[in-house]
């Protein structure tokens, strides 16, 4: 089947006691022995199974290409779960402007867990090479970054950490499997903050990580799933899995008008730089063409003032919500410094745009009232 088939209709057989066409959701924590006892498989407690989180990972699957999923409570969840199934001791590479909230992970939490940590421009695979040291047993990708939009090579990264038998995860939230498939490119786990493009309307927190192989480092991080307990609600898969029948259609919605308004802030007298991977002008672009099929919906830029007319113009919006997060239906926009806090290195004058779907001109009609 082809992606808008599979968001349609994988994972439906999970449930395939009920005849419904919309899968019915399960809310029961609990589900009854056989009298003989229960068997190896059988549903017995939603923290350990469900069949709605069943469904939910079929489909992330499928989408995915890979062999198996986990969900979770949020997206940092599923990536404390990842650190968590390597050892103390361990050291990984993680991207210079990784997401602040999985920086703030690793400094607050997993280093006191022994995790080292380095962190590289993983653009350039010579960093990437220098920083491998005997203990290092994960490569952590965001391509396209967030905040910069900083495009990696997955397949080269992924030929190189496979020479040192080191795993590579990809933080795929942003291009979503419409966009980017890591896990044929050559990653071995591409993981999700459900929360943005999947859940596609901002009411639902998650996340997702998706192997290649169903491994014993894959196993592991299933036992921390069911051990550490951050799972998803019944609800919340049910509400994500029905989101993610639109994702194809929202996604193609998301890329278009993210070029226009790209296109759009590239010839603004008061944008200093535009960042978005689909403007041939941008340093990733070649290698985002390779491993792309569209180009998402953030863009970043610099706005032409200070840090306070920054924050002046991002207050100016009338449309465009001023908002944190992304991968809503609605645009929404922020001052994007202000919200990763005191360490931070994002530049005084970003603008972290998520590009909606309502008609472009009215995007660019905000836009321009707001920047003048
Ligand atoms: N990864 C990326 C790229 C993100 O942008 C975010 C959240 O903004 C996360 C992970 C974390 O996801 P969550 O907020 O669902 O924990």
């Amino acid at each position: 089947m082809r992606l808008e088939t599979k968001a349609i209709h994988a994972g439906l057989d999970v449930l395939k006691e009920s005849k419904a066409v919309v899968p019915p959701l399960q809310t029961s924590t609990i589900f009854e022995h056989d009298k003989e006892g229960h068997k190896p498989g059988d549903l017995t407690y939603t923290r350990a199974q469900n069949p709605n989180r069943a469904q939910l990972e079929v489909l992330i699957t499928d989408l995915e290409e890979g062999a198996a999923t986990a969900t979770f409570a949020s997206g940092v969840a599923a990536a404390a779960a990842v650190f968590q199934a390597l050892e103390p001791g361990n050291h990984v590479i993680m991207p210079q402007d990784v997401y602040h909230g999985n920086r703030l992970l690793i400094k607050q939490l997993m280093s006191r867990w022994g995790l080292q940590a380095d962190y590289v421009d993983t653009t350039d695979l010579n960093k990437i090479e220098e920083a491998i040291n005997k203990q290092t047993k994960l490569i952590w990708l965001e391509t396209p970054s967030n905040p910069l939009l900083l495009v990696t090579d997955i397949p080269a990264v992924s030929e190189l950490a496979g020479e040192h038998n080191i795993s590579v995860c990809v933080d795929n939230t942003w291009p979503t499997p419409v966009n980017q498939l890591p896990l044929e490119l050559g990653a071995d786990l591409s993981l999700h903050s459900t929360t943005k493009y999947f859940g596609g309307h901002s009411d639902i927190l998650g996340g997702a990580v998706v192997a290649r192989r169903e491994d014993s480092f894959f196993e592991r991080i299933r036992s921390i799933q069911i051990t550490a307990g951050a799972v998803p609600s019944p609800r919340d898969c049910w509400l994500l899995s029905r989101s993610i029948r639109t994702l194809p259609y929202r996604m193609r919605g998301h890329n278009e008008n993210a070029m226009r308004v790209a296109k759009f802030l590239q010839g603004h007298a008061n944008v200093e730089r535009v960042f978005y991977p689909g403007l041939e002008s941008d340093p990733g672009h070649e290698i985002a063409r390779n491993q792309m099929s569209g180009f998402g919906g953030m863009v970043s830029f610099l706005y032409r003032g200070t840090r306070e007319e920054t924050i002046q113009a991002v207050g100016r919006s009338m449309l465009i919500m001023r908002a944190t997060s992304l991968g809503g239906v609605e645009s929404t926009w922020e001052h994007r410094r202000s919200s990763e806090g005191d360490d931070s290195t994002t530049p005084q004058n970003l603008v972290r745009i998520s590009v909606g779907l309502e008609h472009p001109e009215d995007l660019l009609e905000d836009l321009a009232q707001a920047l003048g």
